[in-house]
């Protein structure tokens, strides 16, 4: 009965006129993967790998990181899973890397400016990735990326295994306005839009007082989601993997900006399933562009709602 709920769940998500809208899922555990294959997981758009690290006195070895990262490998069963390297720093410090006490932790060595503060952390990790990216359709993503230098920096580190591909976060302004720039290096574009609105507004996610700022429905923020499809063409996959990715109400919008992967809790699953097959993609073409054109997050949700 399981794997006939699971058959069900696993039917793929079409617009209403055939485009394929993949629905992954943002992991932060092996047993998630589970959960995630349950509710019918198409792939794994997000799996954060801070999960192996923090609370520990000491890193993973390659070998545990291999371990964990073929389980989840082998629980997707050959669908695409990608991870994203470790993404700590500010609010996730870990207890084996010391860092200076800073004033603006959000602003300083978190994500791939730490990764690449710290190589033998990095290098430990792209080797474990690399050893399951040998026999498992694996893609590999960088967070926190504001610049092209530090993206071609990072990907140096890597090795090329056959079926590999590699993608960048956006989720800092500057990543979103030079997507034309980082394209030329990437397979794939994974937007983190909880960090791309506490970036965009400078309100601090997570903070109360500045939450009402913290919109992701804000146009600035679509603004950018529209330069980063537009940088990708027909050449680069975009995904969405952060929170709104899992709002129905934004659903025909991303689509409508060009967004063709929503990875999400896996909880959001079968709704986003729902809310993608209710997608007429003119009409979410045309929302995109009517959403870009209003002065106010609440304006924009008006638009949504009424579609
Ligand atoms: C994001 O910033 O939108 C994202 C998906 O990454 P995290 O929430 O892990 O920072
Ligand atoms: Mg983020």
């Amino acid at each position: 009965a399981q794997t006939d709920a699971i058959a069900v769940a696993d039917e793929p998500a079409r617009t209403t006129d055939g485009t394929h809208i993949v629905v992954a899922a943002n992991l932060s555990s092996v047993a998630d993967a589970v959960t995630a294959r349950q509710v019918g997981a198409d792939a794994a758009g997000l799996i954060r790998t801070e999960f192996l690290f923090l609370g520990r006195m000491e890193p993973p070895t390659v070998d545990e990181q291999e371990a964990a990262y073929r389980s989840i490998a082998e629980t997707f069963q050959g669908r695409r899973i990608t991870f994203r390297t470790l993404d700590i720093g500010a609010d996730k410090p870990l207890s084996y890397v010391a860092t200076a006490a800073e004033a603006n932790p959000f602003l300083g060595l978190r994500g791939i400016r730490l990764a690449l503060a710290r190589p033998k952390l990095l290098h430990d990790q792209l080797d474990a990735i690399a050893r399951v990216a040998s026999d498992h359709p694996v893609d590999l993503m960088f967070p926190m990326v504001s610049t092209v230098d530090e993206l071609t920096t990072a990907l140096a580190a890597v090795t090329r295994a056959q079926g590999l591909r590699v993608g960048v976060m956006v989720e800092v302004p500057s990543a979103a306005l030079n997507a034309r720039a980082l394209a030329p290096h990437v397979d794939f574009f994974s937007i983190g839009t909880n960090d791309l609105t506490q970036y965009t507004l400078a309100a601090e996610r997570g903070n109360a007082a500045v939450a009402g700022l913290a919109d992701p429905y804000d146009p600035a923020v679509l603004r950018l989601i529209d330069c980063v499809t537009r940088a990708a063409g027909d050449r680069i996959d975009v995904a969405v993997c952060g929170e709104l990715a899992a709002d129905e109400l934004a659903v025909p919008l991303l689509v409508g900006l060009g967004v063709r992967e929503l990875s999400v809790a896996a909880a959001a699953i079968p709704l986003v399933k729902q809310a993608v097959r209710r997608v007429d993609m003119a009409a979410a073409t045309a929302l995109a562009q009517r959403a870009l054109q209003q002065s106010s997050a609440r304006a924009v949700r008006g638009l949504c709602g009424r579609l």
